[in-house]
């Protein structure tokens, strides 16, 4: 298993060449997704310089917490958060990167004791095996979230699809930016929108070169 800082600092100068691509000079940050490795691994991220963690379950982000002191790490939920599981994570995560549906955001606002930064989850690409709100319900979905005084949207978050073809890839990662674009414009106090959470380990250099600002790497950072 390679050195995590070695795969960091590779990480890091592929990231700055595509920032070089992107016309925004964005502060992109760099959250290492843990859920497939254990938490010595987890301990060696954090010593390597990472702060942002990512789990996708209930249990894996447990795991963790019971060894990783919780003031050394943020935590991002990424995977998609079932309504009855949100007691459960809610108070432990700073970042939130699936909401998708009002029933979670009346869970949140019911059970989390101080505000969520969340990302609204927008399904691009239109594949059924996706989660995440079709492209044309994002903005209305967003103006629905007015009364809730625990969440706070930073950002859109999307996943884009297995393909090969990075003209595809681009597309939706372009699709998202100038989304979160209309969002912005709509200057509402509790959606700033400022944030875009897109690319992972086989595509977070052309999500970078469209302007992302956080990217979620499992397999080539920690894996
Ligand atoms: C697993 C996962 C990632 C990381 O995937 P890699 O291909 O291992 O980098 C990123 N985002 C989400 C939502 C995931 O579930």
């Amino acid at each position: 298993m390679a050195k995590i800082v070695d795969n960091l600092e590779q990480i890091q100068s592929h990231i700055e060449r595509a920032k070089q691509k992107s016309d925004g000079k964005q502060l992109v940050n760099i959250i290492a997704v843990t859920k497939e490795v254990s938490v010595d691994r987890t301990k060696e991220a954090l010593q390597s310089g990472l702060i942002h963690l990512g789990e996708n379950r209930p249990e894996g982000l447990q795991l963790k917490l019971e060894s990783i002191d919780e003031q050394q790490a943020q935590w991002h939920y990424i995977g998609s958060l079932q309504t009855r599981k949100v007691k459960q994570v809610i108070n432990h995560i700073h970042y939130l990167h699936s909401l998708d549906r009002l029933s979670l955001a009346q869970e949140i606002e019911k059970r989390a004791k101080h505000v969520v930064k969340c990302f609204v989850q927008a399904n691009v690409s239109g594949e059924q095996s996706k989660h995440g709100l079709a492209k044309e319900e994002v903005i209305s979905f967003i103006k629905q979230l007015k009364d809730y005084k625990k969440i706070e949207v930073v950002g859109l978050m999307t996943m884009a699809p297995n393909t090969d073809d990075e003209n595809v890839i681009r597309r939706v990662f372009r699709d998202l930016k100038n989304l979160q674009q209309e969002v912005v414009s709509l200057q509402l106090q509790y959606a700033p929108c400022t944030e875009l959470s897109m690319g992972m380990s086989n595509d977070y250099e052309i999500a970078v070169e469209e302007g992302a600002t956080f990217v979620r790497i499992g397999t080539a950072l920690v894996g």
